[in-house]
């Protein structure tokens, strides 16, 4: 227990409970103990080993990772994207979206990484039990909670309880939490599934083997790759309209056949990935109605269980990130009652503007204009021209979760 003291009153920040170990709870847990505040984490995995797949990590998260002392750590295990580009799905034809490299540390101040997310969880996860080797709890899975004007109670679908001052959601979109606090999930399939599998380097073309992101687009579909841990590996994800997948989940396999099929037709580069690909993954790409408030009592919600995004500016980690300082600076600050308001204040609508920014982004890459080639350019040079991609992604990277006012 922490007792501060803030303009003559007292601010007295006890134990958290965080429901999941993803990179959220991680991110707040670490956070919370380094501003001084006990931590218990319960995930309902037995290890912490999400399915591979990669994450991109713009400056407004790198900056809180490298606040929390964990950024050169991950800087070794992964990718520094020189930038980014947009081919055109049929063509290969290729702009330039941004640069990165040292271009992002130029304007933001941090770099871009891109990271193979078991090594993101393991450093997070490491981190955290350095400073308090017994607070995560593996095998434990949460399945509600009762709080009072004193304390909350976590259940675990063990029967065990824990009973903490504060009980964070960070238990991803399927978040018990949020149901506990605001009723059964409404999610509204958004007639697309994401396919997802990386592929060693070396099995992949050698003009493939870049240090930048890449973003194909064409009518109905897109395609992201980009390499990570040093340029080991490529990370595939492929985005299609479909109707006939409802499964939101890290861990559904497809197969290299389906894949194939559905992107048949595309770039010789995109064939050539796809056979490369031993274990697709598919998910499901879901939406729900923004939350008008994230926080009840003691309890309140954080990363995807809170505003759950579509992938599309590659920012729902990232903003658990920001999600996770920014909560540990207001309970630190404020105290339980007005720290989780000023939370809620904080977040809630810069959270919006990304995910409203990630739906957007869905009629972009899929746009029908992007059928014919010469249509497609005129497309490309309008959509992407320089004042609209910095209209686009300025705010999110420029964002500093460590400083902003509370
Ligand atoms: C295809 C795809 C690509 C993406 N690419 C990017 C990207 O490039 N950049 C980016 O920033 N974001 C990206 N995202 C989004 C990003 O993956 C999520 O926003 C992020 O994982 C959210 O983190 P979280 O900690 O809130 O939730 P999660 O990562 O889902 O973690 C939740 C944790 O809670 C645990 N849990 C769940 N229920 C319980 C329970 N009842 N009890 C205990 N534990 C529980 C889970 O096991 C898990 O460990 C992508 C998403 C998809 C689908």
């Amino acid at each position: 227990m922490r007792t501060r003291r803030r303009g003559g009153t007292q601010v007295t920040i006890g134990r958290v409970l965080i429901a999941g170990a993803g990179v959220g709870g991680l991110t707040a847990a670490l956070a919370l103990l380094r501003l001084g505040t006990d931590v218990e984490v319960y995930e309902q995995a037995h290890e912490l080993r999400e399915v591979g797949a990669g994450v991109q990590l713009a400056a407004n998260g790198t900056r809180v990772l490298y606040a929390l002392g964990v950024g050169d750590e991950l800087k070794a295990l992964s990718c520094e994207a020189q930038g980014k580009e947009i081919r055109l799905w049929s063509t290969g034809e290729t702009w330039k979206l941004f640069d990165l490299g040292p271009k992002s540390i130029e304007r933001y101040g941090f770099p871009y990484f891109t990271v193979y997310r078991p090594d993101l969880l393991e450093v997070l996860a490491r981190a955290v039990r350095t400073l308090k080797p017994d607070a995560i709890h593996l095998g434990a899975r949460c399945a509600g909670f009762a709080q009072d004007d004193d304390s909350v109670t976590l259940k675990l679908e063990s029967g065990a309880t824990a009973r903490g001052d504060v009980l964070v959601g960070a238990d991803g979109v399927h978040s018990r939490v949020r149901q506990g606090l605001f009723g059964a999930d409404r999610a509204e399939f958004t007639g697309n599934m994401a396919w997802r599998g990386i592929v060693p380097m070396e099995r992949l073309p050698s003009h493939m083997a870049r240090m930048v992101g890449s973003n194909w687009v064409g009518p109905g579909g897109h395609i992201v790759h980009y390499p990570l841990r040093g340029g080991a590996v490529m990370n595939f994800v492929g985005v299609l309209e479909r109707a006939d997948w409802r499964v939101e989940s890290w861990s559904a396999r497809g197969t290299t056949g389906e894949l194939a099929r559905d992107f048949g037709g595309w770039h010789a580069d995109i064939q050539a990935f796809i056979r490369a690909i031993d274990a697709p993954y598919k998910w499901a790409l879901m939406v729900r109605a923004p939350l008008e408030r994230w926080s009840v009592g003691r309890v309140t919600l954080l990363g995807d269980a809170a505003h759950s995004m579509l992938p599309f500016l590659a920012q729902g980690a990232v903003m658990a990130i920001e999600d996770g300082l920014v909560l540990a600076r207001c309970l630190e600050q404020f105290g339980v009652d007005e720290g989780l308001q000023r939370y809620d204040t904080a977040r809630r609508g810069r959270t919006r503007r990304a995910v409203e920014g990630s739906a957007a982004n869905l009629h972009r890459f899929h746009n029908r204009a992007l059928a014919d080639p010469d249509e497609a350019r005129r497309f490309v040079d309008r959509e992407w021209a320089d004042a609209r991609i910095a209209e686009r992604y300025d705010w999110l990277f420029t964002y500093d979760a460590t400083a902003v006012p509370l």
